[in-house]
């Protein structure tokens, strides 16, 4: 496989980087006396993307400040359902409207997938043996279908340059335990919904999202990373919903749509590094997530 590799994270006084990821830049931040501090992260949204688990080129101009202003008013729109790990906005100038201090969690070894529409993994698992995750489906569901209710499909955190898999209930059980297991289900299938309830109204539908939650060191389970985000989600136009087909988007399918394509000359499975987007899938790209955020939001983005 292929490691994924990760431009420079920017410099910031006060703060010690710890780790990129694909897509975020973490940093411990400074106590007065010079040490680490084990309670905090900065966590900074650069505006990388990424696509098949690799990071490409180039960057989404705005796309780190459109993520983490979307992810803030979500987390406002959830609030009651859990705590988030928010601490504060006010950050570094440098990486002002990209970033947020959060409250530094044991994270979960699990991706929280929930999916209130069949497509993508979970239309392949059906179309296999008609269930997704174990959960029996009616018969007749094609690519787009509105499923009787959210499931949960849970997947592993791979290690870099790794694919995650789907992660049997069980495993999430023998993994974090069962009572965990059943609220992190509970509380996944809960955020789709609210977020549908929201969506539906700006003329969005949610098919499904991934999240993520951490323990504190008192054992608060807190929801971490983004949420909602048409990173770690599928936003589909309502008014063009048409179970049947693949459904026009508001997130990265567009990106994984062109790479899959013949028109990139790349294959998703092979381990050739992707080629560059071409300035025409940037700027779709671009424009796809200034709408998501202006439609959900009522905001205008000033980027
Ligand atoms: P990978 O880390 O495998 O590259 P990724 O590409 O999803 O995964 P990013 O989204 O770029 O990673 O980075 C965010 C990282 O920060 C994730 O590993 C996520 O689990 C972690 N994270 C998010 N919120 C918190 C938090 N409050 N405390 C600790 N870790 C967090
Ligand atoms: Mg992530």
């Amino acid at each position: 496989m292929t490691e994924t590799t990760s431009p420079a994270a920017p410099e910031l006084p006060g703060f010690v980087h710890l780790y990129s990821g694909k897509v975020r830049d973490l940093y411990a931040p400074l106590a007065d006396d010079g040490t680490q501090r084990e309670d905090e992260l900065l966590l900074v949204a650069s505006d990388r993307i990424s696509a098949f688990d690799h990071v490409l080129e180039p960057p989404i101009r705005d796309k780190g400040a459109i993520l983490t202003q979307l992810s803030l008013w979500w987390f406002a729109q959830l609030e009651d359902l859990l705590p988030n790990h928010v601490v504060s906005t006010d950050v570094p100038e440098a990486v002002a409207g990209r970033a947020v201090l959060v409250r530094r969690l044991e994270m979960l070894p699990v991706e929280c997938v929930a999916r209130a529409y069949l497509t993508g993994g979970g239309l392949k698992e059906y179309e296999a043996d008609g269930t997704v995750s174990g959960v029996i489906l009616p018969d007749g569901l094609v690519d787009g279908s509105r499923l009787p209710e959210p499931v949960f499909t849970p997947s592993t955190k791979a290690p870099a340059g790794e694919h995650d898999q789907p992660m049997p209930y069980a495993d999430v059980e023998a993994a974090i335990g069962a009572d965990l297991a059943a609220r992190v289900r509970d509380l996944t299938v809960a955020i789709l919904a609210r977020g549908n309830e929201i969506a539906q109204q700006r003329g969005i539908l949610l098919a499904d999202t991934k999240v993520e939650f951490g323990l504190t060191p008192t054992g608060e389970l807190v929801l971490a990373d983004e949420v909602l985000t048409p990173d770690s989600s599928r936003f589909w136009p309502a008014d063009r919903w048409e179970p049947g087909h693949s459904q026009p988007s508001f997130d990265k399918q567009f990106v994984r749509d062109w790479l899959s394509s013949g028109e990139s000359g790349w294959d998703p499975r092979s381990d050739a590094p992707p080629p560059a987007l071409p300035p025409h899938v940037v700027e779709q790209t671009r424009a796809t997530y200034v709408e998501a955020y202006e439609r959900l939001t009522g905001h205008a983005f000033r980027g």
